[in-house]
């Protein structure tokens, strides 16, 4: 076997984990798809900002005002790392989620919103609420994701406004999905297209104008950044003609006292119309240093790497009768470092539960927020969508900060308890 390059340097790499049998271990984070563990370079980075500590758009003094031009310069360079267009906004958010509710908010009126069932809830629910959703069964090859959209957009209003919503990656799977023709399939149609990007941005480049998305939404703190700041970019039509996602300062121009004794707001156009309040500016910044890294360090090498110990993890794992591999589009499927699985005859929680106590390896298990998806491929759905049963499964997930020998581990764990 060739060793792998050395990865990046993340935090958490040197925690000691008591093992059941008294001993201890260094942690291994296998985890990444819930969050990955932040790069050593952004948490510095974080730690140099905290001269320029000083709040955002607000003050006059000099650290407010290299403060904000800090906050202004890292949504420049997410505007960079993603291939945004000019015209497009980069809105600071807390998260995909946020992101992807901020932008059903957005919604023209009476539009609709066409989704896969296979979405992780983030990107299944927010719609709902504004829109006609439109749910599509799982499609079992990718081109058949991009026939069935079609399908359904051709038999659509055209003279309403549309938005598919699609993931570039599975949460679950780890499977990328066919988006550039998932893009062109909308556009055909006159829809616009969202992509969720979580679980994309951290194991590939994302390119806006390029996949020609019209939005983009991901979460920093699965892209080597800390908690609670995320990104949605995009088409700035749509978003300046909504009404604020949040009332309150910092999105407005003008507010003053109407004739009637209430209130009138002008809002602000530009990207900040959806920020009212004090933003996250050491968020903004982390995502921002994160972007530097992962491009200093060269994407290609990454996914190179992370290729590497998937082939390794993915061919130890097929040698193992008891262990069945989730997947959505079957045989050649591309996938990113995250797979999910069942091992005959074993709960996943203990199974999960097992790999913390005895290897030190923290990875996940459950139905990660996509239950419908979960359902389908443990066979727990009856066909309809709707069943319950044994449905959780395990998932193991790495990426730029992950050494050899954590997936060397937990390919030995896995023989072990599977055997
Ligand atoms: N979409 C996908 C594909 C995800 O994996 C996740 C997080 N598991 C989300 C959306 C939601 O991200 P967040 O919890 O950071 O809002």
């Amino acid at each position: 076997d060739v060793t792998v390059p050395a990865p990046l340097p993340v935090l958490g790499t040197d925690v000691a984990v008591p093992l059941a049998d008294g001993t201890e271990i260094p942690y291994a984070a296998l985890d990444y798809a819930a969050s990955a563990p932040a790069l050593r370079r952004v948490w510095d980075d974080v730690a140099a900002y905290a001269p320029y500590y000083g709040s955002v758009h607000r003050g006059a003094g000099h650290l407010s005002r290299l403060s904000t031009d800090l906050f202004e310069e890292s949504r420049r360079t997410v505007a960079g790392f993603l291939g945004c267009r000019e015209d497009d906004q980069v809105v600071f958010t807390r998260s995909t989620t946020d992101s992807l509710n901020l932008l059903a908010t957005a919604l023209p009126a009476g539009c609709e919103v066409f989704v896969f069932e296979t979405e992780h809830h983030a990107a299944l629910l927010p719609w709902g609420r504004t829109a006609d959703v439109t749910v599509l069964d799982a499609p079992r090859t990718p081109v058949a994701a991009v026939a069935a959209l079609e399908a359904a957009l051709a038999a659509r209003d055209e003279t309403r406004h549309a938005l598919v919503c699609v993931t570039g990656a599975s949460n679950v799977t780890g499977e990328l999905w066919p988006v550039p023709e998932l893009a062109a399939a909308a556009h055909r149609h006159g829809a616009r297209i969202v992509l969720d990007a979580a679980q994309l941005v951290p194991h590939l480049p994302v390119d806006v104008a390029a996949l020609d998305v019209d939005w983009v939404a991901f979460s920093g703190h699965k892209l080597y950044a800390p908690f609670g700041a995320g990104v949605l970019a995009g088409r700035a039509d749509w978003l300046r003609a909504a009404e604020p996602y949040l009332a309150g300062g910092g999105a407005t121009r003008r507010v003053a006292r109407d004739g009637d004794g209430g209130v009138t707001v002008d809002w602000n156009t530009d990207d900040s119309r959806h920020e009212a309040g004090s933003p996250n500016v050491i968020g903004a910044y982390a995502i921002a240093s994160a972007c530097r890294a992962l491009t200093d360090a060269g994407f290609e090498h990454l996914a190179g790497r992370e290729q590497v110990l998937l082939g390794r993890l993915t061919a130890a794992l097929g040698e193992l009768p008891r262990v069945r591999v989730l997947s959505l589009f079957g045989e050649g499927a591309h996938r990113v470092g995250v797979l999910s699985f069942v091992v005959d005859g074993y709960d996943s929680a203990d199974f999960a539960a097992a790999l913390s106590d005895r290897y030190g390896i923290g990875v996940r298990d459950g139905l990660f927020c996509a239950h419908p998806l979960v359902r389908l491929l443990t066979g727990a759905d009856g066909g309809d969508g709707c069943g319950e049963g044994p449905l959780n499964a395990v998932r193991v997930s790495f990426g730029a900060g992950t050494p050899q020998e954590h997936v060397e581990r937990f390919v030995r764990a896995v023989r072990e308890l599977a055997a």
